[in-house]
């Protein structure tokens, strides 16, 4: 939680959010900046014009005037306080749209591995809680501070013309008053980030509850999920106690302090009215002038909370606003690893203008080359070492072995998810550290193997890689993967599949994905158990699919099931890291104990040596 008593950048970031992001926005912020300057002019004139009423009701003169300038000022009030709270509201709303969205870009743009890092329920939260709060920041909090500061520092002026003896009286309790808020002020913030992590860590196992809601109903643990949850929720209500407990001490004490000012101002001020020595429209003003002290004081007490809180979530999306996206994580570490190349040319004696160009061996390069790939999860044991194996242009390429071997992890390097630890890895001959990821992934295509269905309707689902493709095509893939019956619904391709009542089976969804994936131009199509939801029925109708639609692409294939990958021009088997054999199914069969216990168990041998084929 160190985090949490860090200073974040709040008002920086807040400056950032509304005047440096938003070129439109400007005109609203300076706007919205003019309109706290001018509006304790208001309730600086109304005391003034009460007293001259006052003053005049005692002296029997004309009242019509200072009356008729009194209702004037009050309705001007009234209407620039309505173009006020217009105008605030509109450039609080502005800026959270758009903060909303740059969370949303960045969201979506982040290394994969910050994914894993992170709680996706709290990501989520920074959406929509924290950007909510920044709107109540803006809308209500800054700009009544402005306000309030200079209402109150004008009215300590004209009471020090007024009366500076009484002033002098009054202030050093409503000084006592400043400095309580001040102190709650100091630790509102840091209580405030606790709480809103802690709601943070609450929507982020929620949203994992639900998820799982199936197995915790059968494993009757719902109880016990219940506990969990709802121990975060104890978390953000302890410190939302922790703030209320400031708050019962300071906000009494504000309160007090401001009661103490006024009957002091009424004693001192009676006496003296009484004696002679001071007017009683001075005195009439004088109070009225403290409420306009006192009571921006309360104002600014609720308008102080409001930022605090409001900045403690700013600095949350700030976090997030901060991640470097996956290119510019990549960028960063290319200047790196290029500064420390030149450092060691420097060293070396001699510097270098340009990086080194790293040569192949001539001739026709495999289509994927892994040299000594060495890798390992963030904080995890090494799951990859000194892995090396190619895979031929045009070739079908399955990857086995045991669960948790690194099969997966393999498609995830390819498709450059995460950095190897160690060694490299190479496309059509080219280290992909030296690609882009926008180019590397342009030659890929992918079907996940928990394969997801997109907000959207049917076609947009289809299309996510292929916008261009004709309604022609997309029809017929999905009549290749067998699934031509959701064309049978009268909404077709408009079928909504993000709607909560369209529940695709796992055999339907990853059918849509191989649809996806073979709509999408690539030149390697990457497969992590694309069967695994299927009957052996379509099993096989994939792969018919992908010896006639697939000539010409390279496919990496991950298999657990093992008769899935018997006819793959080479099969790599991993175990402990490494590759353990490659080879076609009956030479693996011949030379891999290994490939030959897993044949064996999954009953594709009658014994360790026979092949049943
Ligand atoms: P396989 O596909 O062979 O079953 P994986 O490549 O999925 O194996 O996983 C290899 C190892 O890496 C496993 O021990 C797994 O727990 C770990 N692992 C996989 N994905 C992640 C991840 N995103 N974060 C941390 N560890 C992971």
């Amino acid at each position: 939680m160190k985090r949490a008593a860090e200073p974040g950048p709040g008002l920086r970031t807040l400056w950032a959010l509304t005047w440096e992001r938003g070129n439109g926005r400007r005109r609203l912020v300076v706007l919205g900046c003019l309109t706290s300057l001018l509006a304790p002019v208001f309730p600086l004139l109304q005391p003034l014009i009460v007293r001259d009423i006052v003053e005049g009701a005692g002296a029997e003169r004309a009242l019509l005037a200072p009356v008729l300038l009194l209702a004037a000022v009050t309705l001007s009030e009234a209407v620039f306080t309505g173009v006020q709270v217009y105008l605030l509201k509109r450039l609080a709303e502005s800026t959270v749209v758009d903060t909303r969205q740059a969370l949303i870009r960045r969201l979506l743009r982040l290394p994969v591995v910050e994914y894993d890092r992170r709680r996706l329920g709290d990501l989520i939260s920074r959406l929509s809680t924290d950007t909510s709060l920044l709107r109540s920041v803006i809308s209500n909090g800054v700009f009544d501070i402005i306000s309030a500061v200079l209402l109150g520092a004008g009215s300590v002026v004209v009471l020090a013309f007024i009366d500076p003896l009484l002033l002098a009286v009054t202030l050093s309790s409503v000084l006592l008053a400043a400095v309580a808020l001040w102190a709650l002020m100091s630790s509102l913030r840091r209580i405030s980030r606790t709480a809103q992590e802690h709601v943070g860590r609450m929507t982020a196992e929620f949203e994992r509850a639900l998820h799982g809601v199936r197995t915790i109903r059968v494993f009757d643990a719902t109880e016990r999920e219940y506990a969990r949850v709802a121990s975060r929720a104890d978390d953000a209500y302890r410190a939302g106690l922790q703030l209320s407990r400031r708050e019962a001490v300071v906000q009494p004490a504000v309160t007090t302090s401001i009661q103490i000012a006024i009957f002091m101002v009424l004693l001192v001020g009676g006496y003296r009215v009484s004696e002679g020595s001071m007017a009683l429209g001075d005195l009439v003003a004088f109070l009225l002038y403290l409420f306009s002290v006192v009571l921006p004081l309360n104002q600014a007490s609720r308008a102080i909370t409001t930022v605090q809180v409001g900045l403690a979530a700013i600095d949350r999306s700030a976090e997030v606003l901060s991640i470097p996206t996956e290119q510019e994580a990549a960028e960063a570490a290319r200047a790196a690893e290029n500064a420390s190349e030149a450092r060691a040319a420097l060293a070396g004696g001699r510097l270098r203008t340009a990086p080194a160009v790293i040569t192949d061996d001539p001739g026709p390069h495999p289509l994927v080359e892994f040299r000594d790939v060495g890798f390992r999860y963030f904080g995890g044991p090494p799951v990859l070492s000194g892995t090396s194996f190619t895979v031929p242009r045009g070739s079908r390429t399955a990857v086995v072995g045991p669960s948790g071997g690194g099969k997966s992890t393999i498609l995830a390097l390819i498709a450059r998810f995460y950095e190897p630890g160690s060694g490299t890895i190479r496309v059509d001959g080219q280290d992909i550290r030296e690609m882009s990821h926008e180019s590397l992934r342009a030659r890929l295509s992918m079907v996940e193997q928990d394969a997801p269905v997109f907000a959207g309707s049917l076609r947009e689902n289809l299309r996510l890689g292929a916008p261009d493709a004709s309604e022609d095509a997309l029809r017929s893939a999905l009549r290749d993967v067998e699934l031509g019956a959701l064309l049978d619904h009268p909404d077709g391709l408009d079928r909504d599949l993000g709607d909560a009542g369209v529940v695709l089976s796992g055999g339907q969804r990853q059918r849509l994905a191989w649809a996806r994936a073979l709509l999408h131009d690539h030149e390697l199509l990457l497969l992590d158990e694309p069967t695994s939801s299927v009957d052996a029925e379509t099993e096989w109708s994939l792969q018919r699919l992908l010896s006639s639609c697939g000539i010409g692409t390279t496919t990496v294939m991950v298999a657990h099931r093992l008769a899935t990958v018997v006819d793959s021009d080479q099969i790599i088997v991993l175990d402990g890291g490494g590759v353990a054999a490659v080879g076609t199914h009956e030479s693996l069969l011949r030379d891999s104990p290994l490939y030959r216990t897993l044949a064996a168990y999954q009953g594709l041998v009658d014994d360790r040596t026979d092949p049943v084929r």
